[in-house]
């Protein structure tokens, strides 16, 4: 921190319309990064103010989104709904100060307006009948018409910021009309609370979606015309899906809490996340912890990242294999108590999970491999044909007395295997497939003995037995 600037404080302000998708909620992931990167605060502002299309529901898949991704708030979540009182407050100083207006203009007046405007191929907009200008005139206040509040743009000039993402934007101040920042009935509109909350909140880095790129110059008019000084802004560029298109629940997007379902980690949809719209250097996998250490305004992409669930299985892979078997124990629990296997921890199912998790790019995964060791296996018919051949049937006999004999380890199992194998002049696979596909449900595992040494002797000597 450059000694004497204010201390990082950014924002995550999620309109709860609608379920929340990856694609959003990477709008909080960098945020939160930054602010952590920085020593700052982060801070959760939920914008309900659209009350017919906002809902709890929504909330609570953001809270819960975010709490499983770690992306912890240190104030909020603020509501704007419970903001309403300050929101007036200000809008009634803009009116006494007079960088707001009241304006009678009917809507019937304003459509006929617009309409002239577009038969004379001009831009729509508001002519600024309403607006107070020394020496003008108003024309008198209608009777029956609740005003709405618009607020003052600056005439002439330009508003001009350096955006972290888009470079350098500037934009005419008389391509702004006077924004309504009050509705008839006195409530606030929407870039004017953001404006508000923005100030009070003391947010010193917006970083969001570019689809408010246009709502930036009119906020920064309204931050300056209430004392403020702009805060940096950073616009994200969109996240497309498979097809290239927008995300959205509309074309097939899942609720972040969906990955946490299907068995991914946090940790590894944080590190995929980061890296569709950022980056260091060539580095695909890293931590939570080196994200912290290495994320910057200063490498975000600028064009859009599309999203790719191959890609993310790769990542979620590779976090597998990091994630030491004891961290991953209780998720597996979880996962196969969603099938109605209740699992205890222990170093017993740790080293299950250790033997699987290699080849497994979620949690569900590995529990799918060790669904076995507590709940029955059905092995298909056409399996047990290809493997359990007339050849090999008499050998799984001499092997389950061999093994009902032995000791229950690893090393032992592997030599009544071997010598199963001497008596009857078979070769590994013929074998070792058969055993699988009568223990395992399946021809293909890791290595046989140590499969093996993980059961119950008992479970082992049931499964192997060919007689009813
Ligand atoms: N509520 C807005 C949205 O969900 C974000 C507003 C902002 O970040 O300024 O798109």
């Amino acid at each position: 921190m450059t000694p004497g600037a204010p201390s990082v404080r950014t924002r995550f302000a999620p309109s709860p319309t609608g379920f929340i998708h990856l694609g959003n909620i990477r709008s909080a992931l960098y945020p939160w990064a930054y602010a952590r990167a920085k020593g700052g605060s982060f801070v959760l502002r939920i914008e309900d103010t659209d009350v017919e299309r906002s809902s709890e529901e929504a909330v609570q898949v953001i809270l819960e989104g975010m709490r499983w991704l770690g992306l912890d708030c240190d104030e909020g979540p603020y509501y704007q709904m419970q903001r309403m009182a300050r929101y007036k407050e200000v809008l009634a100083q803009m009116l006494a100060q007079g960088s707001a207006y009241r304006c009678y203009m009917s809507s019937a007046e304003l459509d006929a307006l617009r309409e002239r405007q577009l038969a004379a191929k001009a831009k729509p907009r508001y002519d600024g009948t309403w607006r107070p200008e020394p020496g003008k005139s108003l024309p008198p206040v209608p009777a029956g018409i609740e005003p709405v509040l618009r607020f003052r743009n600056p005439v002439g000039g330009a508003v001009v910021w350096e955006d972290k993402v888009k470079g350098r934007i500037e934009i005419q101040n008389d391509e702004l009309d006077d924004l309504v920042i009050a509705r008839p009935d006195g409530t606030p509109t929407y870039n004017f609370c953001v404006v508000v909350d923005d100030i009070d909140m003391a947010i010193t880095h917006v970083i969001r979606g570019d689809d408010h790129v246009n709502n930036t110059p009119r906020q920064i008019n309204i931050l300056r015309a209430l004392g403020a000084t702009p805060p940096v802004y950073a616009h994200l560029p969109t996240v497309l899906n498979e097809q290239g298109e927008k995300m959205s629940k509309r074309h097939g997007a899942k609720p972040v809490t969906q990955y946490r379902d299907e068995g991914y980690l946090a940790d590894a949809v944080v590190n995929y996340l980061a890296r569709l719209g950022w980056s260091h250097g060539d580095d695909e996998i890293f931590t939570r912890e080196q994200l912290v250490q290495w994320f910057d305004l200063d490498h975000l992409g600028k064009s859009a990242g599309q999203f790719d669930e191959a890609k993310l299985r790769w990542v979620s892979a590779q976090h597998i294999k990091m994630t030491p078997d004891a961290t991953l124990a209780p998720l597996v629990v979880e996962q196969l108590g969603r099938r109605g296997i209740s699992a205890a921890l222990g170093t017993h199912l740790e080293s299950a999970i250790a033997l699987f998790k290699d080849r497994c790019s979620t949690t569900r995964e590995i529990a799918d491999w060790l669904a076995m060791y507590f709940a029955p296996v059905t092995p298909s018919q056409a399996e047990l044909e290809a493997h359990l051949t007339p050849a090999v049937a008499p050998a799984i006999e001499t092997l389950r007395a061999a093994l009902a004999a032995a000791s229950w380890h690893r090393e032992s199992i592997q030599q009544c295997v071997k010598d199963t194998l001497a008596a009857h002049g078979l070769k590994m696979p013929q074998l070792a497939m058969a055993v699988r596909v009568l223990v395992c449900g399946r021809a293909q595992t890791p290595s046989l003995d140590a499969v093996l040494a993980l059961f119950d002797k008992d479970v082992v000597l049931a499964r192997l037995c060919l007689r009813d």
